[in-house]
């Protein structure tokens, strides 16, 4: 275990002026709030939290992070008390300790809902002060190093969560080293068969290509050289689950992967780095296609570099990273390397681009989507690298990978996104759901009066035209209910011999307990307030004559919109201005469960509540409509329904099945059949029945005939 002295030089080693007494008194602390406690490892406790702070010093961080990563478990796991660190380490540490304690008992592999709403006060407690996302990563570093002594489905679930959630966070603050250890760590927890078979693979490549990355390296360093360019050069492994990735992305076999080595060049200058590539470019063939200037257009998390590959020694593919010392720092310590992540308000931290994000992503926090489409979209963005396009007048668009014009469209502002018709991508006309790639110029072509298509919804990727979409269709949603609304009033009115105008409608407001006439009009459309109501609501003195009563009250809605005939359905809850239809496969008997589905200009459709049809209406809550059967009305009348049956195949299998259903008195509508093996057909029955205790009967009755293998309900 680290000894005291070990951990204040090591903060010494990088910050000189740090508080040496302050951190002794951390040490102490806890050494002495967690005393004999055991980590499942069977070490000392103290020796996670030690652990954690060194790691920290990896990342030259500042005393008061270190403190506070020392303190990080004292709250929750022993008997000091928040208190108490305010008063002994004052409240900038305090406070810290308050997030780290925050965030401990959040849960992020639950269940969806809870795991948005967990990672949402996750996000909360670290936007405060970003520090306490360092501690919180370190200690999440340090679990998974030593995961190997929980049990294991504890285990698999801290790897899932390391790797849906922490991983990413940490690429995305750009802390790149402990990104890849994270994952790698995952990865092994999780797919510990994969990550075997392809570390074997790494070592057995590793030794069949020793000498290759030797004369890779000095090639490339011989080269730089002489050409005035001095350049360190490092040899870079892939790792396990970055090679995984890959795998699985492009769907290609280890045999395949071309670029398993890569190689850092560190140079002094930005001039240096761009000269640096001419050369290698000069020297060996470049491949086309691979080469990225994040330089110009660095990354979020402020990542920057050169990337390219080249067809290097001995017709190698050879991966090449050119940065300067700078720019290495960034990509080691990411947000670390700023010394402004301390305090999360101050003007300061506006300079790195990893804080941005988070800050934007606690922003669309406040925009009150619901937790697990926040989820949603975070985990998205967390996960896609992103790709930089471009307006025609050069603004540049930043989009997480996989990104496309809409994304664009939204990106660029709200109405451009609901007005987008088509895309010129480069000059060219392009669909708008092509995916975008680094570089593009899009022009988005608008028109006036468009409405974005709801199923433009699963098409983008970012959250932010997701919600823009969702908005604008429920609003033209909306505005189609209210149309179908004001006919039905309009209808209604004229039955019952009463003038009707907006401004009547108005005054009826308070009665009617609406906030406006469009308010109405789209409750009357979705069926939520019936046509009666609304005409009692206007003229409080109206009685309505008794046939109308009757089409009111009881709802008997009818199947064409000109009167109630005997062909009405006997469903209530509907308004009797809208036509009523059962879904078209399988039908509808009382008895049932069912549901209406609102379709605005062509009325209701009853599907039985087990009907799979209704799956596709999942994302459109308000075309739902209670509805129940008219038990009265509906007394000895048939209703249609469907009978899947497989049949042997022997002379007089069907007469055996319509002999059932003439003895229950059942009407047969239709039989379709269709021999499906030698021995077995398939018939389908439409058939008439008066409930679904007859229907019920009915199946019971033909389940028992020795002809009969299967009988299942159909219900579209
Ligand atoms: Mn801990």
């Amino acid at each position: 275990m680290m000894r005291q002295y070990d951990l204040v030089e090591r903060v010494k080693r990088y910050d000189p002026g740090a508080d040496e007494a302050l951190l002794n008194r951390a040490y102490v602390y806890a050494m002495v709030a967690h005393g004999s406690q055991k980590r499942a490892s069977g070490d000392p406790f103290l020796a996670h939290p030690l652990e954690v702070a060194a790691i920290l010093t990896e990342l030259r961080v500042d005393a008061a992070t270190i403190v506070a990563a020392v303190l990080h478990d004292t709250v929750e796991d022993t008997a000091a008390t928040l208190e108490e660190i305010n008063r002994i380490f004052g409240t900038e540490i305090g406070s810290l300790v308050d997030g780290l304690t925050k965030i401990k008992r959040l849960d992020l592999v639950s269940r969806q809902a809870a795991q948005g709403e967990n990672f949402r006060k996750l996000l909360l407690a670290v936007a405060e002060d970003l520090r306490v996302l360092l501690v919180k990563l370190a200690d999440r570093l340090h679990n998974m190093r030593t995961l190997g002594f929980m049990p294991a489905d504890k285990r698999r679930r801290i790897a899932q969560e390391t790797l849906d959630i922490y991983a990413p966070l940490a690429g995305r603050m750009g802390i790149q080293e402990m990104r890849d250890e994270l994952e790698d760590l995952a990865f092994r927890n999780i797919n510990a068969e994969a990550y075997g078979t392809i570390s074997e693979r790494l070592r057995e490549l590793g030794a069949r290509n020793v000498s290759l990355v030797e004369e890779v390296e000095s090639a490339l360093k011989a080269k730089l050289a002489t050409s005035g360019v001095p350049a360190e050069v490092v040899g870079r492994r892939k790792t396990p689950y970055s090679i995984w990735r890959k795998m699985e992305r492009k769907s290609i076999a280890f045999e395949q992967l071309s670029d398993v080595y890569g190689f850092r060049l560190i140079v002094g200058t930005v001039d240096e780095c761009y000269r640096g590539l001419g050369i290698v470019h000069t020297a060996w063939p470049a491949v086309p296609g691979r080469f990225k200037d994040y330089i110009s257009n660095p990354k979020q998390n402020d990542y920057a570099s050169l990337h390219t590959t080249v067809i290097g020694p001995r017709s190698q593919r050879v991966e090449l990273q050119i940065r300067t010392r700078g720019m290495e720092e960034v990509a080691e310590y990411g947000i670390a390397a700023h010394p402004l992540y301390k305090d999360g308000a101050s003007g300061l931290a506006s300079e790195s681009r990893a804080y941005q994000w988070l800050r934007r992503t606690v922003d669309l926090l406040a925009e009150g989507d619901s937790p697990e489409e926040f989820l949603e979209h975070t985990k998205l963005e967390l996960f896609h690298d992103q790709v930089f396009c471009f307006t025609p007048n050069g603004r540049l668009i930043a989009l997480p990978r996989g990104g496309n014009a809409i994304d664009f469209a939204y990106a660029v502002h709200t109405d451009v996104g609901n007005s987008a018709v088509g895309a010129k991508i480069n000059g060219r006309m392009a669909p708008l759901f092509n995916e975008l790639q680094n570089g593009d110029e899009v022009e988005i072509v608008r028109a006036d009066g468009q409405a974005p298509p709801a199923a433009w919804e699963s098409l983008v990727v970012t959250g932010k035209a997701r919600a823009a979409i969702r908005r604008a269709t429920k609003a033209s949603t909306r505005r189609q209910y209210a149309g179908l609304g004001r006919q039905i009033l309009e209808r209604a009115f004229e039955r019952a011999a009463k003038p009707f105008s907006d401004e009547k409608l108005r005054g009826a407001l308070p009665r009617l307990a609406r906030a406006s006439i469009d308010d109405v009009l789209a409750a009357v459309g979705r069926g939520e307030m019936f046509s009666g109501d609304v005409v009692r609501g206007v003229y409080p003195d109206y009685v309505e004559r008794r046939g109308e009563a009757d089409a009111g009250r009881a709802a008997t809605a009818r199947s064409n919109k000109t009167g109630s005939g005997p062909d009405a359905l006997p469903i209530r809850g509907i308004d009797p201005d809208l036509a009523v239809r059962f879904a078209p496969d399988g039908g509808a008997v009382p008895g049932d469960r069912i549901v209406g589905i609102l379709t605005p200009g062509q009325g209701v459709t009853i599907y039985p509540i087990q009907s799979r049809a209704l799956a596709d209406f999942d994302n459109d809550p308000e075309r739902w409509i209670d509805v129940r059967w008219d038990v009265e009305a509906g007394a000895g009348r048939r209703f249609p329904a469907r009978l899947a049956l497989h049949s042997i195949n022997e002379p007089g299998s069907l007469a055996q099945i319509a002999q059932v259903i003439a003895d229950h008195d059942g009407n047969i509508e239709n039989i379709s059949m269709h021999r499906r093996t030698p021995d077995f057909t398939e018939v389908t029955v439409d058939l008439s029945v008066f409930d679904l205790k007859h229907l019920t009967a009915i199946v019971s009755e033909l389940r028992a005939k020795p002809a009969v293998n299967r009988v299942e309900r159909v219900t579209g």
